[in-house]
C-alpha cells in the first residue's frame, strides 16, 4: 500500500490537512478532487456534519478506512466548506463541512 498523503506515518498531519483544504486535493493520493468527494469519520462527526479528516476520492477511501478502523462512517458530497475554529470554539481543530451530501 502506498503512503496516504495526509497520514504520513499513519497519523493525521495537520499541515497536510490544511493543504488538502486549500488546494482541494485528495488526502490519500494528493491529486485534485472530483465528484463525489468522500469524508470518513465517526458517527459523532456525521451528526455534527463536521469532519476532521481531509476529503478523498471515492476510489481512495478504502485504504483510509482500513487505517481508521472498521467503525468509521462514509459521507459522499459534491462540495464542502473548510471551517477554521474561532477563539471561543470548543473544538480547536479546523474541519470540513460537507455542503451538498449525496444519497
Ligand atoms: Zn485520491
Amino acid at each position: 500500500m502506498s503512503a496516504l498523503f495526509a497520514w504520513p506515518d499513519g497519523v493525521l498531519d495537520r499541515r497536510r490537512v490544511t493543504r488538502c483544504a486549500l488546494a482541494r486535493i485528495c488526502g490519500a493520493c494528493e491529486q485534485p478532487l472530483g465528484r463525489p468527494i468522500v469524508f470518513l469519520g465517526t458517527s459523532r462527526e456525521q451528526h455534527r456534519n463536521e469532519f476532521h479528516s481531509p476529503p478523498l476520492h471515492e476510489r481512495c477511501a478504502g485504504p483510509v478506512r482500513e487505517l481508521l478502523g472498521g467503525d468509521c462512517v462514509e459521507v459522499r458530497t459534491a462540495g464542502f466548506e473548510y471551517v477554521r475554529p474561532g477563539r471561543e470554539d470548543a473544538d480547536p481543530l479546523p474541519r470540513f463541512v460537507p455542503n451538498s451530501v449525496l444519497a
